[in-house]
């Protein structure tokens, strides 16, 4: 579904993502864990249109080179960025309607009403201003604003920062119903447990580069993983 060959960004003089080949399947959710810093969100903004690259991203298909962000979201593929990035002064309802601005109006009220039996606590909150939400509801309206605009692929960047262990289980189980659905899911993440229990396969950014990828069973066998990433 996704396939990235020798993918590079540079910021100036700074090379972040250093000729990265990944790819994810229909159907999978696929995990990037690393340190901070190793190029990560690099990679999805590389994806997703958001920063110049060199190399070749292709989505169901296609090659997307040349194509502007809004031309790859409409193509099915929306990011949830890191640090959810709501409009905190506009209503949880705006915000969650923002998402599905490519669709037709006459789509939305069906849609928001799957999003709010999903998440009820958006539904309370609707009227309410995004930024007065807990980090934990404000990660969930980020999502369930994405799936606004039906994507086939979600990429979602650090989803686990700043949420309560509970929260983080709470998002697990979302993150696996949406992938039941038929949604394939890309989570970059510095919690490598948590990307290790969701994934069907992941890779370790380090320096820029795919250090390691496998199966996380196999991953978590790895002395080097274990040890840097999983602190056991
Ligand atoms: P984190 O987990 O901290 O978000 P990351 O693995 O997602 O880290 P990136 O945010 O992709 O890493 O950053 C990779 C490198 O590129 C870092 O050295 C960072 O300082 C640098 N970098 C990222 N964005 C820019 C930018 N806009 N301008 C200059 N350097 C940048």
């Amino acid at each position: 579904m996704l396939s990235l060959e020798d993918v590079r960004v540079s910021y100036g003089g700074v090379q972040a993502v250093r000729g990265v080949s990944l790819a994810m399947r229909e159907g999978q959710v696929v995990g990037l864990v690393g340190a901070n810093g190793a190029g990560k969100t690099s990679v999805l903004n590389a994806i997703t249109g958001l920063v110049p690259r060199r190399g070749r991203v292709s989505f169901r298909g296609e090659d997307l080179e040349g194509l502007k962000t809004a031309d790859i979201v409409r193509r099915g593929m929306v990011q949830v960025a890191q640090g959810r990035q709501l409009f905190p002064e506009m209503t949880v309802l705006e915000n969650l309607e923002l998402g599905a601005f490519l669709l037709p109006p006459a789509d939305v009220p069906e849609l928001r009403e799957k999003m709010f039996v999903r998440f009820p606590i958006l539904k309370d909150r609707a009227a309410q201003q995004a930024g007065t939400l807990s980090g934990g509801e404000q990660q969930m309206l980020a999502m369930a604003r994405a799936l606004m605009g039906r994507p086939r692929a979600l990429l979602v960047d650090e989803p686990c920062l700043g949420l309560s262990p509970k929260m983080v289980g709470v998002l697990g189980d979302f993150i696996r119903q949406v992938n039941a659905e038929g949604i394939s899911v890309m989570v970059v993440e510095q919690n490598t447990a948590f990307v290790f229990g969701l994934a069907h396969h992941a890779y370790v950014i380090e320096n820029g580069q795919v250090a390691l990828d496998g199966h996380p069973d196999e991953l978590r066998r790895d002395d080097r993983v274990r040890s840097a990433y999983l602190g056991i």
